[in-house]
């Protein structure tokens, strides 16, 4: 789960990490009371979406100008000007993908005069089964390319859970930033900081890109995107508190409610399947055959019809999907309930696109005089292959 930089930076300050002060706001008219209460005489209106590379994103819209989601003003009439210009909009970044996000919240900060820009992140690593972190002075830029150009500027260690943050860590940061005197301090003190924010709130992953040094010599959080562990949200109800759905999928927050494991993707072909593998194996054969999934979606093992029924909602409800396929070994499923949750599905949405089905396994004779019967437009199917073959030909033919 993400949540906003405002909320981040507003947790982490909880656990005494410096971060600029800041007021969040959602209307247009509020930036002004924002901004005079911070003061000036330099601000930054931050576009708050769950995406990074805000600052060099570009808004659709002409009226949002084209200077980015992260804007410093001088004045409270920009404060006011850029507010106007970014809410409402739809920024476009390197991490939102080409659809971009639309802007509802902004974030009013505290300008801060920077004198070095530095990156710094946490996350659990799976390798050493330990959180990591990644510390590096090619802050403010895309951390992706410094690792791929320069990675003898990226330095890296993980922290063992039994004794935690120890000194020898805050050395190693302030060695691999360059830091001396004071800032090694504050580096040490910093480290200690994150790390304790990081594990109490179940964090997967922590970033701080920049972490800078001010011109008056002070270590300071500029920007930071915090993701938590889905598993541990059970225990971190302040956490899910700060949850924002209108940040995430429509489709993927309807299938949660189901148990269902649903991803969306960019294809055409929607896929209702049980088992990961399989599911994964049915996605690769679409794709052998020229088409691409709309959905990664494994009902699991012992579906009920009513899961097979929101499954089967949510893939039509996809305005991308232009054909179906259902393709489910029944083991612990049984093939019928499957096809008797497809006909009560396409009996409540209605079918407007070809719907190929391939059943084998626990019950399939029956499973297939079910669709047989009911008298729907289904495209039988053999195997994987045929399949595949089937609802590529139909929704091709379609197209
Ligand atoms: P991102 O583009 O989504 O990563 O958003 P950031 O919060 O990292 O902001 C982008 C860039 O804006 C930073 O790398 C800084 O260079 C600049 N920036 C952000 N806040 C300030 C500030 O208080 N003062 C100055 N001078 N620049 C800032
Ligand atoms: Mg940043």
């Amino acid at each position: 789960m993400n949540i906003h930089e405002y909320q981040a930076k507003a947790v982490l300050k909880e656990f005494g990490v410096p971060v600029s002060r800041g007021i969040a706001i959602l209307n247009a008219a509020d930036a002004e009371a924002a901004a005079k209460e911070l003061g000036g005489p330099l601000w930054v209106v931050k576009s708050q979406i769950h995406a990074g590379g805000r600052g060099k994103g570009k808004f659709k819209e002409a009226a949002a100008g084209d200077k980015g989601g992260v804007r410093l003003a001088k004045s409270i009439d920009e404060v006011k000007l850029f507010a106007k210009q970014m809410l409402g909009n739809t920024l476009v970044t390197i991490q939102t993908g080409p659809a971009g996000k639309q802007v509802n919240r902004l974030y009013i900060e505290d300008g801060s005069d920077i004198e070095k820009e530095f990156y710094l992140s946490a996350l659990v690593d799976r390798v050493t089964s330990r959180v990591s972190f990644v510390v590096s002075t090619e802050g403010g830029m895309d951390i992706e390319t410094v690792a791929h150009d320069t990675p003898e500027l990226i330095h890296s260690f993980s922290v063992d859970p039994a004794t935690g943050i120890m000194p020898h860590h805050g050395r190693t940061v302030a060695k691999a930033l360059g830091l001396t005197g004071d800032l090694a301090k504050q580096a040490n003190k910093l480290i200690g900081q994150l790390y304790t924010a990081f594990v109490a709130k179940d964090m997967e992953m922590l970033e701080i890109n920049p972490l800078i040094i001010t011109k008056t010599g002070e270590l300071k959080c500029l920007d930071a995107k915090v993701s938590f562990d889905g598993n541990a949200m059970y225990r971190q109800p302040d956490m899910l508190a700060l949850r924002d759905e209108t940040e995430e999928d429509a489709k993927e927050i309807e299938a949660s409610k189901h148990d269902l494991n649903y991803i969306t993707l960019d294809g055409t072909i929607g896929c209702m399947v049980n088992g990961a593998g399989l599911a994964m194996a049915t996605m690769d054969i679409i794709k052998l055959y020229g088409e691409a999934p709309a959905n990664f979606l494994d009902v699991g093992g012992g579906a009920t019809k009513e899961k097979v029924t929101s499954a089967f909602k949510i893939i039509t409800a996809d305005e991308n999907v232009k054909g179906i396929l259902v393709n489910i070994f029944g083991g612990i499923m049984r093939c019928d309930v499957i096809a008797e949750g497809v006909i009560a599905a396409v009996k409540e949405v209605g079918l407007t696109v070809p719907l190929v089905v391939r059943l084998e396994g626990t019950n399939v004779e029956l499973g297939k005089k079910i669709i047989l019967e009911s008298g729907l437009n289904v495209i039988p199917a053999d195997d994987l292959d045929d399949a595949a073959q089937k609802i590529v030909k139909a929704v091709k033919e379609a197209a």
